[in-house]
């Protein structure tokens, strides 16, 4: 039975099609290997045992006599900051502890209707901010190539799940890396696509023109059939494209079984991204990874983007600015929890959300306001959005001269638990490779390209591409992961399984 969670979603998918294995079958497998793993991962804030059990007798009971809907009968896993209609979200955050949405976020609501199944609500730092997931207000999450070890984050309970197959597929929030710094550092692939790519309604804010929605998965393909179902045009969403939407999947066949399919592709390195701070373990997975793809036939050069390294800077002070105001509604009068302690209307908002609030998102409230205060707007705020226009162009200057950016999805791998938690300042520069990707709005995708010498632990590579080129990304991306080892399970896995038997 278990053999089936170390499958592939569209392996999984194939085999539901020819009645190989059936909705409920896969629930109490993935349920099974839930509760054989939590107890050392912690990836799951909810688990949705009764309604997941429910709806596979929906499904199988009414299974469609045609071609199933692309996701008829998966189970997957949602970052618990996508709103889902009866079950509780808590955005990770004391806040939001009891909050049950009266209804779907607009990516939940696709993926239902396409049939797959939602499994438990996933660990995440409190309302995104973070990238250890350490910063949960419950608690943290474990990596399964280590326990010892973070998963990444914010999204790192997500990519714990998919990667220790309590799921074949999960979606989580991307606002300066989220999903592609976990899914390196747990060995999975993740997209983050173009902001507007994906609608925003129904997940909580966080930094409001940053955020993006994408899925994470074992593999190119997996990632590819998840974008398609959750993108494209949704009038609740101001920001939304009304684009076609290609079948990415499509678009990638042929990358895996032609000699040369990165022929004729340019493919840039930004020195920025390579100079300084990189892990010689990360450097060296990620070279090899460069090398596949001119094998494959691209041919690389190296270019700049001169501003990148003012990318933290900026990103802090626009995300934190946008995060105070998001937050701002959260006062225990509109929105979440109210402290008793208040009598009169000022106490209760001041100590709601002195309760309500972990100490990292009082960090940012703080920063946000500051930056946002008059006398200081121009100095802070808008000096920001003068550095992300100066991060766009030197984005599309660079995409002008070759067809996609390669670079490491983090510096290190997965560091162990409390290593930056007292030293926000580090902690920030772990996303220093992911977060200008977002400032740009422009896509990328993370893929698996090794384990680490030293580390034997699952190093990440970006693929960065122009506004709307999720397709191409997605085939470059393809033909790497074809001409690359599997990482194989999670080296913790079969301990976990072992002391769990
Ligand atoms: N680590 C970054 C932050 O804390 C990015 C988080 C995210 O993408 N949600 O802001």
């Amino acid at each position: 039975m278990t053999s089936l969670l170390s499958l592939s979603l569209c392996d999984i998918r194939d085999k539901l099609a020819r009645e190989e294995t059936r909705p409920g079958e896969l629930v109490e497998s993935c349920l099974e290997r839930i509760a054989a793993t939590e107890p050392s991962l912690r990836a799951c804030l909810t688990v949705c045992a009764d309604e997941a059990r429910a709806r596979a007798a929906e499904l199988e009971n009414n299974r469609p006599s045609g071609k199933l809907p692309p996701l008829w009968g998966v189970p997957l896993t949602l970052k618990d900051i996508l709103c889902t209609q009866g079950v509780r979200t808590t955005a990770a955050s004391r806040m939001l502890e009891n909050f049950v949405p009266p209804y779907d976020a607009f990516a939940v609501r696709r993926v239902k209707e396409a049939g797959a199944v939602i499994l438990a609500k996933t660990n995440l730092d409190e309302f995104a901010m973070g990238s250890s997931t350490e910063f949960s207000a419950f608690f943290a999450t474990a990596n399964p190539w280590d326990i010892e070890r973070i998963p990444g984050g914010s999204s790192g309970g997500s990519a714990a799940s998919v990667s220790a197959g309590q799921a074949f597929g999960s979606l989580g929030t991307d606002t300066g890396g989220s999903i592609r710094q976990p899914a390196g550092l747990c060995g999975c692939v993740g997209i983050k696509p173009t902001y507007g790519r994906v609608s925003r309604y129904g997940a909580i804010a966080y930094a409001s023109s940053l955020d993006q929605i994408g899925p994470l998965a074992r593999t190119v393909d997996d990632c590819s059939l998840l974008l398609r179902v959750i993108a494209g045009y949704d009038p609740k969403d101001a920001q939304s494209a009304d684009l076609p939407v290609p079948d990415y999947r499509q678009a990638a066949a042929g990358a895996a079984d032609s000699p040369a399919p990165l022929a004729g592709v340019t493919l840039g390195l930004p020195v920025e991204y390579w100079r300084e701070g990189l892990s010689p373990e990360v450097e060296s997975a990620c070279e090899n990874a460069v090398d596949a793809a001119r094998e494959l036939g691209a041919s690389v050069k190296e270019l700049s983007l001169p501003h990148l390294p003012y990318g933290v800077a900026a990103y802090y002070i626009l995300a934190s600015a946008e995060a105070s105001t998001n937050l701002a509604r959260f006062d225990g009068m509109r929105y979440g929890l109210r402290s008793g302690k208040g009598d009169k209307l000022e106490k209760t908002y001041s100590a709601s959300r002195s309760q309500g609030f972990g100490e990292e998102v009082k960090r940012r409230v703080l920063l946000g306001t500051y930056a946002l205060s008059s006398g200081y707007y121009d100095a802070y705020y808008t000096k920001a959005s003068k550095v992300r226009r100066l991060i766009l162009e030197d984005f599309e200057r660079a995409l002008g001269q070759c067809d996609a950016l390669l670079a490491p999805s983090c510096p290190i791998t997965a560091w162990p638990f409390d290593a930056y938690t007292q030293d926000p300042l580090t902690a920030y520069k772990m996303d220093i490779l992911t977060l200008s990707l977002n400032l740009a709005g422009l896509p990328g995708i993370s893929l698996p390209v090794g384990l680490g010498k030293e580390s034997r632990l699952p190093v990440g590579m970006q693929i960065m591409g122009r506004a709307f080129d999720e397709e191409g990304i997605i085939r470059i991306a393809k033909a790497v992961e074809s001409a690359l080892p599997p990482l194989g399970p999670p080296a913790a896995l079969a301990g976990i399984l072992r002391r769990r038997a």
